[in-house]
């Protein structure tokens, strides 16, 4: 028996696990004590990680046009037929569609091959449909897209209000630590904002069950509150904030009596002003965000009408304060950081940040070889595939995710990629249903086999080590790549022998060169203080938050701790906010509201968790919960089947009904794909409304209506 420490991949929170290894087989993992993520503890999830393993089902062979190959006439086949993609139809005709799921090592490289050195700027990841709303928030008000807090803020503040975020479900390790901090201290509140009543709501204090969509709303009406009633703190706006007249008075043109905004809100009068004193009164205030508020046609105003009230009463810089955005998947972070967004370019930099393409352009330069950066951003996760649509993306990479379920108008997604000449997918498991879209199939490492980093949501670099051998002649995806970059002529800039060495690159990259400043402000995401690292001192790296650099040698636990931020005055930018309502409208054809989420026992398509029979006990098939008066309304019972119809394709499900919805609203899990439930895909109920900053998806708010089904 060996133990080995590593990462959990099933959510942002990125626990640490330790790992008991017998006879090449993991036989039990527990929670790491020691790493700060989690200090032992696990979930559910988490504790059957070693369930949700095993060779079976999973992809061994490299395969092409669906005859399985060995390894070199795969890797050949892949860059001779991007070569003619690209001879024929131009860089712009490549695209790369990646995943949360990647290690920061296989991000970095992705993006380096087909920005640097493929010069196509349509790189995009699944994480656009995640917190891409966020990080444009983030950067709009801190001029970088950054997050300011730690998770043990959410145990020093005196008020943890949760907006959009189911946190005992999706983030439960994080819910269990608030839990246990509200429990040692009964001064400790917490406010949960949220259309549905979910297993949240056990620790709440306050409970406001907002109309859908009006999250904006209730945060402007909250700043001209706090306005009226003298709660500002004018010091810290004077001297670290901008634009904070023009938010207000955008917060003002709205009638900012409590009675009208909980009107508009659908609350009750009372609860919220109860909610924007406490808000005003407390200085320790944490606003945890998450998939409620970004998933939105407007969710990057609804974060920055967040963080305008905390800039407004100066509670962020210190313990226990700050407006918090929890990211879902593993690495979402980690993505960040390489530039595995459309709209960034490497290093947490923009095309837009002042030096960035010259100072990435020298960086990966080799002796023979200028890489070829594209000009501007590329198409975000939806425009991607609208693009390959029409024709003018004739060659997709997929790493490590399955937009045929995932993305809204799922329907045209799968009709785009039976369409596209030249479809590249990396893929852990032989049932993916992404698979039958597929003209080369790349069998990829999984967790447990995949060595490398990953960056939680309070920015810590974890470790996630290889501590068993991939199945057959499975690969790790940084190897993939490179191996693929090493065919298309590019063999010195990818040529690295671990993944240590593409790691030193990245920190390399993120530090500041000779004084150099590309963002002309604070740069944040500054891992320069980890260059260097030997194997054995990459295989030893502790949990770090970044920035981790000579003035911070172990890692930063907060920012802008100084009232300093990323800006080139380094002033904050308060927004003005105007709240929209969401863009699906409903009408007669399309009565209910639809809304969608995770549950507590699954992860994304299921291709893992799906595998472990006490976590598919919790929920084992497809719903749709409903409320107790639309139910009898619609005359369908509980355990009843019905079918939704929505923007693309309809969903099968058993009708729960539940007291914590809305009337008015369902909501449908978004795990089920066609090889668990033939009939329940999600992703082809909704419309692709788009946040016109962020680019994410309005998961959120679709429009549906509920047929009965004869048979239960
Ligand atoms: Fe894994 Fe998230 Fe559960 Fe932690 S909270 S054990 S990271 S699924």
């Amino acid at each position: 028996m060996r133990e080995a420490r590593t990462t959990c991949p099933y959510c942002g929170v990125g626990c640490g696990v330790v790992a008991c290894v017998e006879d090449e087989r993991i036989v039990d993992v527990q929670g790491d004590p020691e790493h700060p993520a989690n200090f032992g503890r696990l979930c559910v999830k988490g504790s059957a990680l070693h369930e949700t393993l095993g060779h079976h089902g999973r992809l061994t062979r490299p395969r092409v046009d669906g005859v399985e190959v060995d390894w070199e006439t795969a890797l050949a086949t892949v860059a001779e037929r991007l070569t003619a993609v690209q001879a024929a139809h131009g860089s712009q005709a490549l695209a790369a569609y990646l995943s949360g799921q990647l290690l920061t090592e296989d991000y970095y490289v992705a993006n380096k091959l087909f920005k640097g050195f493929l010069g196509t700027p349509h790189l995009d990841t699944n994480s656009r449909l995640c917190m891409a709303s966020a990080v444009a928030a983030h950067k709009r008000a801190f001029g970088a897209d950054a997050v300011p807090c730690s998770y043990e803020d959410l145990e020093e503040a005196e008020l943890v209000v949760l907006v959009g975020s189911n946190l005992a479900w999706n983030h439960p390790v994080l819910y269990q630590r608030l839990k246990v901090a509200k429990q040692r201290n009964p001064l400790l509140r917490v406010v949960v904002i949220d259309p549905r009543v979910t297993d949240t709501c056990e620790i709440a204090d306050l409970y406001l069950g907002l109309k859908p969509g009006s999250d904006a709303r209730l945060f402007t009406g909250l700043l001209a509150w706090m306005a009226k009633r003298n709660k500002l703190d004018r010091v810290y706006l004077e001297q670290h904030v901008q634009g904070f007249d023009e938010a207000l008075a955008a917060a003002r043109e709205q009638d900012a009596g409590v009675e009208a905004i909980a009107a508009d809100c659908d609350l009750d009068a009372e609860r919220l002003e109860t909610f924007f004193y406490w808000f005003a009164s407390h200085l320790h205030v944490v606003t945890l965000f998450s998939q409620g508020v970004n998933q939105s046609s407007s969710g990057t105003d609804k974060g920055n009408a967040i963080i305008n009230c905390h800039l407004a009463g100066g509670k962020i810089g210190l313990p226990g304060a700050g407006p918090f955005s929890i990211t879902g998947q593993p690495n979402a972070m980690g993505g960040r950081e390489v530039g595995g967004l459309a709209n960034q370019l490497a290093a947490h930099m923009d095309y837009d940040t002042p030096g960035a393409r010259d100072r990435v352009t020298r960086f990966w330069a080799t002796e023979r070889r200028v890489p070829c950066l594209p000009d501007g951003p590329g198409h975000k996760a939806v425009a991607l595939f609208e693009a390959i649509e029409r024709g003018e993306v004739q060659a997709l990479w997929i790493m490590a995710t399955n937009p045929a379920v995932s993305l809204p108008r799922a329907d045209r997604v799968r009709a785009a990629l039976e369409k596209c000449p030249l479809v590249i997918v990396s893929e852990c498991m032989a049932d993916a249903d992404l698979l039958a879209y597929a003209d080369i199939v790349l069998p990829a490492s999984s967790w447990s086999e995949k060595d490398g980093t990953v960056t939680n949501s309070e920015r810590r670099i974890s470790r996630q080590r290889g501590i068993l051998p991939p199945p057959g002649e499975a690969r790790h995806d940084w190897w993939i790549v490179c191996e693929v970059a090493k065919r298309l002529g590019f063999s010195e800039a990818f040529d690295y022998a671990h993944p240590c060495e593409i790691f030193d690159e990245h920190a390399r990259l993120s530090g500041f060169e000779n004084g150099e400043n590309p963002g002309e402000g604070r740069r944040l995401f500054d891992i320069s203080g980890l260059v260097g690292l030997d194997r054995a001192a990459y295989d030893a790296l502790a949990p770090i938050q970044w920035p981790v650099n000579a003035g911070a040698p172990h890692g930063t636990a907060r920012l802008f701790t100084d009232g300093r931020f990323a800006t080139p005055d380094g002033r904050a930018r308060m927004q003005p906010v105007r709240p929209r309502p969401p863009a699906q409208v409903l009408d007669a054809a399309r009565p209910l509201r639809l809304n969608t989420g995770r549950i507590r026992d699954q992860w994304h398509t299921m291709t893992r968790t799906g595998r472990a029979p006490r976590l598919m006990n919790h929920r084992a098939e497809p719903f749709i919960e409903i409320a107790p008066e639309d139910a009898s309304e619609l005359g369908v019972e509980e355990h009843a089947l019905a079918r939704l119809h929505g923007a693309g394709g309809s969903y099968i499900g058993r009708v729960r009904v539940s007291r914590g919805q809305r009337r008015g609203e369902v909501f449908v899990p978004m795990h089920w794909s066609r090889h668990f439930s033939g009939a329940a895909r999600m992703g082809e109920l909704l419309e692709a409304y788009l946040d016109p900053v962020s680019g994410q998806p309005e998961s959120k708010h679709g429009a549906v209506s509920l047929e009965p089904l004869p048979l239960g």
